[in-house]
């Protein structure tokens, strides 16, 4: 493909606009975050640019072949383009690898999870029907799901194979045109994406991908009146801002945006089994994870017992380069190694305890590492315990009855994941029932690849769902039809 040029150990990358690959004359670096290297240069779009990607996809949606796909057919090739996922698998790895600094085996199945979500919408692609609805002797009245035209998709640096894939494959499958706007930290992954979806037949313009900053062409995405719908995942700052960019334009929007999930944790639990998730759940892509399990409530009975074995399974995990295949990675950039750094520094400052971690690890490289920290000692409505750190920080709360871990539970601005670890049945349910999240795991936590299950946030966490045959909703609106025959 063309799309690629290698020099010694720099690559040079084009985006994908209407079907060519294309280059600009502004470029950005993209960083290994494992070695602090520069791995490529990547197109900085300019407006007009961006705009030519925006035409691209509304003429594909209003005139191309794209509109004669019958709903098989596009099922077809979304199976297509899970197998080419598959088969090219391992390099999607590397790249994603060395893009954020995944070890390469969490890497390998976010690329396998980019896979599941063309599999599962490739089956219910022509199984989206519409309604009939009784009115009267004489009239037909039916409704039709359309599909809405161009979506644009603007997608973080955490899981970005995975997550472009969970929403632009259900875009797809119901019939409309996109444009992705990747991280500027983590394109290369998506670029792949865009030249397997090319060689597996998805027609030109169908599929853009524009590379270049938030600010400016996430911005312009967002603010374009030919977009029809606005899937958005990242903090809830950008997601504000996005909000209001589409008001513009009464432009729909899906916001996936941040967390600070609680793990709930009742001294009758099976408390081996609940330690080793709550320590994998605050650690998985060191903590970088929007759904990451970042305040452990845990029973006052076995607060001291529970702490002591989550803090032996953050120790024993290994740190390292993406390539040792290590437990965990680095974080993203020196900025946000930085930030965490400064969190932990304030909870120091404040008296707090740290269990474990708390520093860089003793580690030869210029990566961004952290040590898996584990901190006790802070009052629930601390700055430390109600604000996404996006870091391997877990924050250690005590509560004494199932109503004061309600209230912790449910006392920050987010609502995306919670996890509840009982025997008790009643207790559960009781929990279950009352804590305002997206989603709720008993005894388990993100169980699965999570693509056929609704997945989205609650209060700030965001609008709307993604995943599951729930996001389907999201990519086609109602028609409407009434016929009057006598
Ligand atoms: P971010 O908000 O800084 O950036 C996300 C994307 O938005 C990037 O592509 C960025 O270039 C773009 N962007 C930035 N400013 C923009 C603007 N003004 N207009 C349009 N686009 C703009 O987020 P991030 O730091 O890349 O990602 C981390 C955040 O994402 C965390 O808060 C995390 O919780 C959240 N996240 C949520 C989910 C979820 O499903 N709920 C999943 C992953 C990450």
């Amino acid at each position: 493909m063309g799309n690629v040029q290698s020099t010694e150990n720099l690559k040079s990358y084009k985006m994908f606009v209407g079907g060519a690959w294309v280059e600009t004359s502004e470029t950005s670096a993209v960083v290994n975050p494992a070695t602090g290297e520069k791995i490529a240069e990547v197109p900085i779009a300019t407006i007009e640019e961006l705009n030519l990607a925006v035409k691209a996809a509304k003429d594909a949606f209003d005139h191309g072949e794209w509109r004669d796909f019958q709903p098989v057919e596009r099922g077809r090739l979304l199976y297509k383009v899970a197998n080419l996922i598959r088969q090219n698998q391992k390099e999607i790895a590397e790249i994603e690898m060395l893009d954020t600094g995944k070890p390469f085996n969490i890497a390998m199945f976010e690329v396998e999870i980019g896979a599941r979500y063309y599999e599962f919408y490739a089956g219910v692609a022509d199984k989206i029907m519409g309604e009939t609805i009784p009115i009267k002797d004489g009239i037909l009245d039916f409704t039709k799901r359309e599909p809405l035209g161009v979506t644009a998709h603007i997608i973080p640096w955490n899981g970005p194979f995975q997550m472009t894939s969970r929403s632009v494959a259900p875009a797809l499958a119901t019939g409309n045109t996109v444009v992705i706007k990747p991280a500027q930290e983590t394109p290369l992954s998506t670029l792949k994406l865009a030249e397997i979806l090319d060689e597996a037949g998805v027609p030109k313009g169908v599929v853009n991908v524009v590379t270049g900053s938030g600010r400016v062409v996430g911005n312009a995405l967002a603010t374009h009146p030919d977009i029809r719908h606005i899937t958005f995942t990242g903090s809830v700052e950008t997601g504000k801002t996005i909000m209001k960019a589409a008001a513009e334009n009464i432009t729909p929007v899906t916001l996936e945006l941040g967390g600070k999930s609680p793990q709930v944790v009742f001294a009758d639990a099976d408390l081996e089994e609940a330690a080793k998730v709550v320590a994998s759940a605050i650690t998985l892509n060191t903590g970088q994870v929007c759904s990451a399990g970042s305040r452990l409530l845990v029973e006052r009975s076995v607060h001291k017992e529970f702490v002591e074995k989550v803090k032996t399974h953050m120790e024993t995990l290994k740190i390292g380069s993406s390539e040792d295949n290590a437990d965990i990675g680095p974080l993203i950039t020196k900025n946000q190694l930085e930030t965490v750094e400064a969190y932990v520094q304030y909870a120091k400052d404040n008296g707090a305890k740290i269990h474990c971690g708390g520093k860089r690890p003793n580690i030869d490289s210029n990566g961004f590492y952290y040590e898996p920290t584990l901190v006790d000692g802070i009052a629930p409505d601390s700055k430390l315990a109600q604000e996404e750190i996006f870091g391997p920080v877990l924050v250690v709360l005590p509560f004494d009855t199932k109503e004061e871990a309600l209230e912790i539970a449910n006392g920050t601005e987010f609502g995306l994941s919670a996890g509840i670890w009982t025997s008790n049945i009643n207790t559960a349910h009781w929990l279950a029932d009352r804590i305002k999240s997206g989603q709720v795991y008993i005894n388990s936590y993100s169980v699965g690849t999570g693509v056929e299950i609704p997945f989205g946030g609650s209060k700030k966490s965001g609008i709307g769902r993604e995943k599951g045959l729930e996001a389907l909703k999201y990519y086609t609106e109602v028609k409407n039809v009434a016929i009057k025959y006598m």
